[in-house]
């Protein structure tokens, strides 16, 4: 408000100073009136001395005496005439005068207040957009105010997020109601993409300009850009509500801070207010750091990497290509990913590839302990340097490199790190909407409809549900994303179904090694798998060439989920031995939860997922796993 008082102050100086120029100018009106008066008055009575005084050839005094009398006399009055005229006519046009001036400054006024109403709006604005706060005493009018001119000021349907569960749920509202309007704000600069490809085939591309284009191609060799639709699928959003069918616009680089449910309106960090009938609140996740690394001060954090968007893609692959080494921390899927895609890389270009992580094997918090080390072995052969048991206690930079100190005295010196030690879940907004967290699973606590309030709902990354098949959860997937953006697309519509369609999914270790996964994968769970020899159609790559898809679950969306009889073939009842050594070339890995199978691991095999989906759905239990195996075919050649 500072700005604005100053510039408030300034204007009523202004016109404090213009008042009194106005004054003062009156005066010298009035002034110059009376000194014309008075001027014009000297002037008749020097004329008439002059007269009196006689030039030569005046009349002589006896004789024309009378005579002079008169003429003085008839000069009098024609003098005085001129000077009553004069009089009135210099008294009209000081009305005239003062008249215009009064309403002149009554206009000045006017124009004043209009300018100064402009000027503060002005000032507020700036305020707002430097600080990202709205003063809430001025919020109503100001924010109204400070609405860009064409953006939509109440929309039916407004997705806050622009990730893959806002997106999901957009295509869904529209497949239901084609007239729909659909607003998405993102904070993002880029329109909606997916993140997969960020740690997989963009690492892959031979493309020179692939930070730019962002294609891809997809294991199957077919080209594609990560954004799930061009600019042209979607419509400005200042044309959103008049546009004839509707459509989807994205509102991007703004953010939502603030929420309230009760009278159906956001707020921008720009000051915008915008009403909405329905709101999803897909806000997906933060990548989490290590407090080593927190602590360690800005020329650690500066080294560091967060991995989520397309924006921390760009800088590592220019990080990659210029530094000697890389440390990746943290075993799971993100962190195995990439260090695969770097390994890859670093045995081209001489790039030293280290990951490190506390458990005993890669993906060791999903994978039973001997599939971990066998994938572990499978990251080694990439190029990977990777130390297993290493706990972080702390990082400091010395004479250019950094210092990675772990608990049991290892030590590690790399040029940046990249931290892929998990996510929290986007909760920003549920202070000012007064939305419930879990406190078990983090995210929005939603109910199996994904609701947490009337007209309010929660997709993605973001949400805590109740399956009504395995309790409560929150799942951090693209086809999580997919599918709960889809149903609350549909709750958003009327349909009022329950979360049902259990979502799936994948992490692939380069074009080579893969799997697919279902409901609850813990490896503190006891687990059974049956394995088989794999051939060279059992990768990833040869996957997506049969499916024709490169994203899994876009193969997801076209089945329906009904698998109404799973038997097992006929044909497949000879059994072969479930492994063979320590080659886990292709199976099926069980996670059960008393005796009843929660979670399916497919490993190498693909394009099998309903068949999992419905043994999680029928909840039997199973006396023989290996025979509950042989639905997936593993024996096939
Ligand atoms: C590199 C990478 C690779 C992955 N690979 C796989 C994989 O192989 N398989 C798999 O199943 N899953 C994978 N995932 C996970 C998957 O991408 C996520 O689960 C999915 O993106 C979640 O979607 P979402 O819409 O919930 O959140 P997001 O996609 O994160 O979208 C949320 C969006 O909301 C924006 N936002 C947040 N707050 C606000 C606000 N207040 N106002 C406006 N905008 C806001 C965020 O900036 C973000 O753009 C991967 C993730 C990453 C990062």
């Amino acid at each position: 408000m500072a700005l604005c008082r100053v510039s408030v102050l300034g204007l009523r100086a202004a016109r404090g100073g213009s008042q009194i120029r106005q004054r003062l100018r009156l005066r010298s009106t009035e002034k110059k009136l009376a000194g014309d008066f008075l001027h014009q008055q000297s002037l008749f009575s020097h004329q008439t001395f002059r007269n009196a005084g006689g030039p030569a050839g005046a009349p002589g005094p006896g004789t024309n005496h009378s005579l002079y009398a008169a003429i003085v006399g008839v000069s009098a009055l024609g003098a005085g005439i001129y000077v009553y005229r004069t009089v009135q006519r210099d008294k009209a046009r000081f009305c005239e005068r003062t008249s215009y001036l009064s309403s002149r400054r009554e206009t000045d006024l006017k124009e004043v207040k209009v300018t100064e109403t402009v000027d503060e709006k002005k000032a507020v604005k700036e305020e707002v957009k430097t600080t990202g706060i709205v003063d809430d005493k001025t919020a109503p009018q100001t924010v109204e105010s400070a609405l860009p001119e064409q953006l939509p000021s109440h929309v039916p349907f407004l997705l806050i997020g622009g990730g893959t569960a806002s997106f999901a749920a957009a295509r869904s509202i529209r497949a239901r109601d084609p007239g729909a309007r659909v607003l998405i704000v993102s904070d993002e600069s880029e329109l909606p993409y997916m993140r997969p490809p960020l740690s997989k085939e963009l690492w892959f591309s031979e493309d020179a300009h692939v930070t730019e284009t962002l294609r891809f191609k997809q294991w199957n060799g077919k080209e594609r850009s990560i954004f799930f639709q061009p600019p042209s699928f979607y419509v400005p959003p200042e044309q959103l509500m008049s546009v004839e069918n509707g459509g989807v616009s994205v509102l991007t680089g703004k953010k939502v801070v603030h929420m309230d449910v009760r009278e159906n309106k956001v707020k921008l960090d720009d000051g915008t207010q915008i009403s909405y009938e329905k709101c999803l609140i897909a806000t997906g996740g933060i990548p989490r750091s290590l407090p080593a690394i927190e602590r360690a001060g800005e020329e650690v954090t500066k080294r560091t990497t967060l991995f989520r968007r397309i924006s921390d893609f760009r800088s590592l692959e220019e990080i990659s290509s210029s530094v000697g080494s890389i440390t990746i921390i943290g075993g799971g899927f993100l962190g195995s990913e990439l260090a695969c895609a770097l390994g890859r890389k670093g045995r081209q270009t001489g790039l030293e590839v280290i990951q490190m992580f506390p458990e005993s094997g890669n993906m060791g918090k999903v994978l039973p302990e001997y599939l971990s080390h066998w994938t572990t072995e499978k990251v080694g052969r990439e190029g990977v340097n990777v130390l297993l048991d290493a706990v972080v206690k702390s990082v400091n930079y010395q004479n250019g490199k950094l210092h990675i100190h772990l608990k049991d005295g290892r030590q590690v010196q790399t040029d940046h790190i990249v931290a892929a030690v998990g996510l929290e879940p986007n909760t920003e907004l549920a202070k000012s909407a007064g939305l419930e967290l879990d406190g078990d699973f983090g995210g929005y606590r939603v109910n199996a409809e994904l609701q947490a309030r009337n007209n309010v709902w929660v997709a993605g990354d973001a949400a805590c549900f109740y399956d009504i098949k395995l309790g409560r959860r929150r799942v951090e997937h693209h086809d999580h994303a997919v599918v709960s953006g889809r149903l609350v697309g549909e709750n958003m519509t009327g349909a009022a179904k329950p979360y049902w369609h259990q979502s799936m999914f994948w992490s692939d270790l380069g074009p080579e090694v893969g799997y697919e996964a279902i409901g609850i994968v813990d490896s503190a769970l006891p687990t059974v798998g049956v394995f088989a020899k794999a051939t060279e159609k059992d990768t990833p790559k040869r996957a997506a060439e049969e499916s024709g898809t490169g994203i899994r679950s876009e193969s997801e969306v076209t089945e329906t989920g009904q698998v109404d009889d799973v038997k097992p073939p006929a044909s497949s009842l000879d059994f072969a031995p479930s492994q063979q050594g320590d080659n886990y070339g292709k199976g099926v890995v069980f996670y059960l939860r008393d005796n009843v199978v929660v979670g399916i691991v497919l490993w190498n095999i693909f394009n099998r997922m309903p068949i999992a989906r419905k043994i999680i759905k029928d909840g039997e239990q199973h006396s023989d796993l290996n025979e509950v195996a042989k639905l997936f075919n593993i024996h096939e050649e």
